[in-house]
């Protein structure tokens, strides 16, 4: 594991804590407290790393360069035939889609949920680790999962407030292209 390994997964949390996305330079200073790297290589990584997508800021600067948002980005989905309880092996999280919005009705209560609420069980965590999520807090992991599959949007619609629902649909849209 290498240092940008490092940077990567601190780069992610603190997209996520972010709901998702940061202006390139607020970003840097941010990795820069924890991690010391020079602003051209974090550049480059961000850049070259599949895990996060370069939005350009349209509306203060035609030049691409620091001044671009970075959006974190997973190939990672849930599994859409595990509530069907239809799947016993694939390369998806078998998670209760609720339990990921946050507003699973089980769980917590006397009732138990028919669907997993553990992001560590031996199935999922084997997926996060190929894709080194595993250290990444549960609130941060499920915002990615939110905003990187849009199959999950139109629920998420109704559950989160409007400010939050169109800063995660607006960006969800920008990393598609
Ligand atoms: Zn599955
Ligand atoms: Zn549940």
């Amino acid at each position: 594991m290498s240092s940008y390994s490092r940077v990567i997964n601190h780069a992610t949390s603190i997209l996520c804590s972010n709901k998702g996305s940061l202006a390139f330079q607020q970003l840097y200073r941010k990795v820069f407290q924890r991690v010391e790297i020079t602003e051209d290589d974090f550049w480059y990584i961000v850049k070259k790393c599949s895990r996060f997508v370069v939005v350009r800021n349209r509306e203060r600067t035609d030049e691409w360069g620091t001044d671009c948002v970075i959006v974190a980005k997973t190939s990672l989905r849930l599994c859409k035939n595990y509530t069907k309880q239809d799947c016993r092996d694939c390369q998806e999280l078998h998670l209760c889609k609720y339990f990921v919005y946050g507003n699973c009705r089980f769980g917590k209560g006397r009732k138990q949920c028919k669907f997993s609420h553990d992001v560590r069980s031996e199935h999922n965590y084997t997926l996060l680790r190929e894709c080194t999520l595993h250290e990444l807090h549960e609130d941060d992991l499920f915002l990615l999962l939110l905003q990187n599959d849009p199959t999950l949007l139109p629920e998420v619609k109704h559950i989160r407030t409007e400010t939050n629902t169109q800063r995660i649909y607006s960006t969800g849209l920008s990393t598609t292209d």
